[in-house]
């Protein structure tokens, strides 16, 4: 019998600045602002430079400026430098910065080969709760930008964070909202589904989302989500090995990004994918790495670096 496939992406995460304008209650990931700095270019490639070969996908994951900020400007173009840093070392730059203008968004384009921003939950209700203080998560605004990065044909992860005082309604609704987007512009490579997992330096001191339920969601997702979505589940939030195969036998595909630390849930640690496979092998599984971009979209590349093409074997050619 042919192996099943379930696939992740060998990564690393930069982190422009923890520094963030919202205050999500169950964030361990934010600074005040002026308290923590932004990294520099200078450190960027020291750290680049000493990664594993295998290393494809570097994730830029930041903190907020608000859009109204002095430093706004600064700071994506921090971000685009970067990016292009990674490329020019021969990654493949997937950004997940917050919301964004239109033309922020397209600059973006040009240095990554795909982008994500979760949709958490589209009921308005957490916004009376979780995101009282975060008015990045006000879901239409969250809807807005997986409109706009499907008007400018930008690969896209995005995703639902489960366990935060939402109704299963409100995943259904969720995953309609993102299904909906899907059928307009075809560019949602993933879906993540994401349990809330307490960590230390959080304000919210929640119970986390009860991972008996996964297994559940992922069935109710792919019920929703048209096939072309892979549905993605982080290994190092389910404890369990038969909640994560449980999982996979409902739908689930992808494994995310594997990097020394999930900086969102840093309490967590990533999984080995050695360590992956001694679980998913003996029930069928073959682990595969894949890249931050999904083979169908490789012609919607449009970067103004030149990128060394045995990252994307298929550029060569182009
Ligand atoms: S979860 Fe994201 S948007 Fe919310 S406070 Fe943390 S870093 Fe900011």
């Amino acid at each position: 019998m042919n192996p099943k496939i379930i696939t992740y992406s060998p990564a690393y995460t930069l982190v422009p600045t923890y520094e963030c304008f919202n205050r999500c209650s169950y964030c361990n990931f934010r600074s005040d602002i002026g308290t923590s700095g932004w990294m520099s270019l200078e450190l960027a490639e020291t750290t680049l430079r000493s990664l594993p070969p295998e290393t494809r996908e570097i994730l830029i994951l930041s903190g907020e400026v608000h859009p109204g900020s002095a430093n706004r400007s600064a700071w994506l173009n921090h971000i685009v430098e970067l990016c292009k840093l990674a490329l020019s070392l021969g990654f493949l730059p997937h950004t997940n910065v917050g919301p964004l203008s239109h033309s922020e968004m397209a600059q973006l384009k040009q240095v990554n080969v795909s982008m994500g921003l979760m949709l958490e939950q589209f009921t308005p209700s957490l916004l009376k709760t979780v995101h009282r203080h975060a008015p990045s998560k006000e879901p239409h605004l969250r809807l807005h930008q997986l409109r706009q990065a499907g008007q400018l044909k930008i690969p896209f992860t995005t995703g639902i964070l489960l366990g935060l005082g939402e109704s299963k309604s409100d995943w259904v609704e969720s995953l309609e909202t993102i299904a909906s987007v899907q059928s307009q512009y075809g560019h949602l490579q993933e879906c993540i589904l994401q349990p809330y997992s307490p960590g230390e330096d959080e304000v919210l001191k929640g119970t986390g989302f009860d991972l008996e339920q996964l297994p559940e969601v992922v069935t109710i997702a792919r019920a929703i989500l048209p096939d072309s979505i892979t549905i993605q589940i982080p290994p190092n939030l389910i404890a369990l090995p038969e909640t994560l195969l449980a999982c996979l036998d409902a739908g689930a595909r992808d494994l995310g990004g594997l990097s020394p630390i999930d900086e969102v849930n840093p309490n967590y640690p990533h999984p080995t994918a050695t360590k992956l496979r001694q679980i998913l092998e003996p029930a069928g599984w073959e682990l595969q790495s894949r890249l931050p971009i999904y083979p169908q979209y490789l012609d919607w590349i449009d970067l103004n670096v030149e990128i060394l093409p045995d990252r994307v074997p298929h550029c060569a050619d182009r």
